[in-house]
């Protein structure tokens, strides 16, 4: 196992870590690219909405900021830990501050009168049975599970829902163990949200079986991806147990890709540098790609300064080391990262550290899109603008695209056609493997910012797709 340029130094106590002088900001912890450095190994512990109180840097703060933070953390999660805050943010330059935005929960985040409903539970001091009908009012207005989710996706063996599967695209499964539906952080714009906030929100496996059954009796499936939450989170052995029986029985074979999906290389990249059983993690993973199988790392980023940190440059050459290829992806949202140049600087980045650029998303219509979402025209220029700039090596990221209820959508672009100005569209997947590469046109719109906001164009009544996805509905 690699351990290249990288000296664990154990933290003594778990507070030790949490110390801004020591542990070093975010422009004293940046990596002099390859230069051996000693990693100090923090033990890790959730911050909650609780323990506000334990950051000293919001200290400073004015009170109506850490006010919002107490009422928007109501309706949606709110985790953080040590590694983000002392690491990953540049408080000198919080509100604004990328990462800043990621992690804390801001006023906007909340329709006004949604946010004045908590605000006053939480200045009367209202016990949970008074928050709990209006906070359970305001999770249901936000589409908690978009994209057909718990409607189209939840696939039957022997007539029986398979629990924790998600099974969208043809040749693709998603999985959903039950330990892994947490991540180390969570994203304040965060899809998967209502994963979070309750059990009866949730969706995920009770058992590990139904998985390998699935996939024996699916043949046609070629790619598994593991997701959550984050699979990261799970010990290595959970994880293990998991992926082993799939790499050691002839009736999976035909599962030729897996994936795990994860933020961890963000939010806790000790994970694959001095976590306890980081090296047994390793040793899992050595063993996928000797199985054969192409091993993907799909981490989730959303700014450069998610990569600029010693310890996550230590986890991407340990994780590459083991013959795991790390492609990323992430939305394109509005305070975080809505300027071509810091797509351009974050594929450059990438590339450089030999992680594949591969998507860029557009923000899906639920949780707190209010505050995030920018409209498909401006997406498509950033978009733009970042690929023009940057060599052939990071124009592998597509987009932006929408991961909506039919399939994943590209916007390709603004054209007049007939005098009509339109969006080109076409699917990058497709509930329909037909409906795939099929370019299609709607009204432009300067405003929208998701695919059900748009209108075929050229006076056509639906689109192409509409007809087929409705019998799904129907079926399902
Ligand atoms: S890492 Fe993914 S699942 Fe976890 S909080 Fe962020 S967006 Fe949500």
């Amino acid at each position: 196992m690699d351990a290249i340029n990288v000296r664990v130094v154990h933290s003594r106590t778990p507070d030790e870590a949490f110390d801004t002088g020591r542990h070093g900001p975010l422009a004293n912890n940046r990596s002099t690219n390859g230069a051996r450095a000693d990693i100090v190994a923090p033990r890790y512990r959730a911050i909650s909405e609780r323990r506000l109180d334990r950051i000293p840097q919001l200290a400073g703060r004015h009170e109506d900021e850490r006010f919002a933070m107490e009422v928007v953390s109501r309706v949606l999660p709110f985790r953080t830990n040590e590694y983000v805050v002392n690491n990953l943010i540049d408080w000198s330059r919080v509100p604004d501050d990328p990462i800043y935005q990621m992690t804390f929960p801001q006023r906007g985040m909340l329709d006004p009168a949604d946010f004045d409903r908590v605000a006053d539970l939480v200045k009367r001091d209202a016990t949970d049975e008074e928050f709990a009908p209006v906070v359970a009012s305001i999770r249901e207005n936000l589409n908690p599970h978009p994209a057909g989710q718990r409607e189209l996706n939840i696939p039957r063996h022997e007539d029986t829902v398979v629990e924790g599967i998600q099974h969208k695209y043809r040749e693709t499964v998603l999985f959903f163990p039950s330990r892994g539906q947490t991540c180390h952080a969570y994203c304040t714009f965060c899809f998967r949200w209502a994963q979070f906030v309750g059990k009866d929100m949730k969706i995920y496996a009770k058992q590990m079986d139904g998985l390998h059954r699935y996939l024996a009796s699916h043949p046609e499936v070629t790619d598994l991806l593991i997701t959550g939450g984050d699979p990261m989170v799970m010990k290595a052995s959970a994880l293990s147990r998991y992926l082993e029986p799939i790499l050691n029985s002839p009736d999976t074979a035909h599962v030729r890709n897996i994936r795990i999906g994860t933020k961890s290389l963000t939010f806790w990249p000790y994970r694959f540098v001095s976590d306890p059983d980081a090296d047994e993690l390793l040793g899992l993973l050595e063993r996928v790609v000797a199985s054969g199988r192409h091993l993907a790392i799909m981490a989730h980023f959303n700014h450069w300064q998610e990569l600029s940190t010693d310890v996550v440059q230590a986890a991407m050459r340990r994780l590459r080391n083991t013959g795991t290829v790390i492609r990323a992806q992430g939305p394109l949202l509005a305070h975080i990262n809505d300027e071509a140049a810091v797509w351009r600087r974050m594929w450059e980045d990438q590339v450089r550290l030999g992680v594949v650029p591969y998507y860029m998303f557009v923000e899906r219509d639920t949780g707190a899109k209010r505050y995030f979402e920018v409209p498909l025209e401006r997406a498509r220029q950033i978009y733009t603008d970042a690929v023009s700039q940057v060599s052939g090596l990071a124009r592998t990221a597509r987009g932006p695209s929408m991961s909506a209820e039919p399939g994943k959508v590209e916007v390709l672009g603004v054209q007049r056609v007939r005098g009509e100005r339109v969006f080109v569209l076409r699917f990058l997947q497709g509930r329909d493997p037909n409906w795939v590469g099929v370019p299609f046109f709607a009204e432009f719109d300067p405003k929208a910012t998701w695919l059900d906001q748009l209108r075929p164009a050229f006076g056509e009544k639906r689109f192409f797709f509409e007809e087929g996805l409705e019998s799904m509905r129907e079926m399902a």
